[in-house]
């Protein structure tokens, strides 16, 4: 069969991560995600992590040539043979035409684009209350708490929360992401990729759609 791509699309804050997590799970697909693969590196003090954090603390995209460049490794490993559910990558449309060009070479493309919609006011309240754990598990205060405050579910270690959700960064975020990545939105719908879901709902709720979108498509 061949691999199946899908590109969670939306502004810093929206659930893709969260529902990233939960497709890949339930299709049986790999998880990528760019921010916890950045931060993978910065944990494991390599070179590449040292500069993405210069600019992730600023709230700033990280260069197009390196995290394509991750994206490529990433994505060649084997395990990620029946594809994946990318989550915060394409952010520019540079990376999208990467993207395209890496699947091609893998004689497939990205089958589903789902656009996770949620209001800018509703995003900086969403961040400040996240937390998450050492191994990119997501949890929110209220909306989505542990059943420890601060202890993450599945294997007890403390939870953090991020240098960049703090409520400056996550504006600057907002605006990083309408300047640079809210133009993919554009370019996925004239593909015939975009499918639009309403990220206000439930977590559960959310789910729901988007699996019907993937299976619709
Ligand atoms: P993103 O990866 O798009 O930045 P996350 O999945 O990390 O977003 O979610 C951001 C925060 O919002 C997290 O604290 C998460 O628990 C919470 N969250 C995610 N989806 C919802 C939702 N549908 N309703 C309320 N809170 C949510
Ligand atoms: P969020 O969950 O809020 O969408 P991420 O964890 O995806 O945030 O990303 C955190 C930071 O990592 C971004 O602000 C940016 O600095 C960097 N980053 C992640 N993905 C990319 C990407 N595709 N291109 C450039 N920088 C990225």
């Amino acid at each position: 069969m061949a691999p199946l791509y899908i590109v969670m699309l939306g502004p810093p804050g929206a659930g893709k991560g969260t529902q990233a997590k939960k497709l890949a799970q339930t299709l049986d697909l790999v998880h990528v995600s760019t921010g916890d693969l950045f931060r993978e590196h910065l944990k494991n003090e390599t070179e590449l992590g040292q500069l993405a954090q210069s600019y992730m603390n600023k709230g700033e995209l990280v260069p197009d040539d390196v995290t394509i460049k991750m994206v490529e490794e990433r994505l060649s490993r084997t395990d990620c043979e029946k594809g994946a559910v990318l989550d915060g990558f394409p952010r520019t449309p540079a990376q999208a035409e990467a993207l395209e060009a890496l699947l091609e070479k893998f004689d497939a493309g990205v089958k589903v684009v789902p656009y996770i919609k949620v209001p800018d006011e509703v995003l900086v309240e969403r961040l400040s209350g996240r937390w998450m754990s050492t191994s990119g598990r997501v949890y929110h205060a209220q909306h989505n708490p542990p059943k420890v405050k601060w202890i993450d579910d599945l294997d007890g270690s403390p939870l953090y929360q991020r240098e960049d959700d703090k409520p400056e960064t996550v504006r600057h975020r907002i605006e990083v992401y309408t300047e640079q990545t809210a133009p993919l939105i554009d370019h996925y719908r004239q593909k015939g990729l975009l499918v639009e879901v309403d990220g206000t709902q439930a977590i559960e709720a959310v789910t729901e759609d988007l699996m019907k979108a993937v299976e619709e498509a």
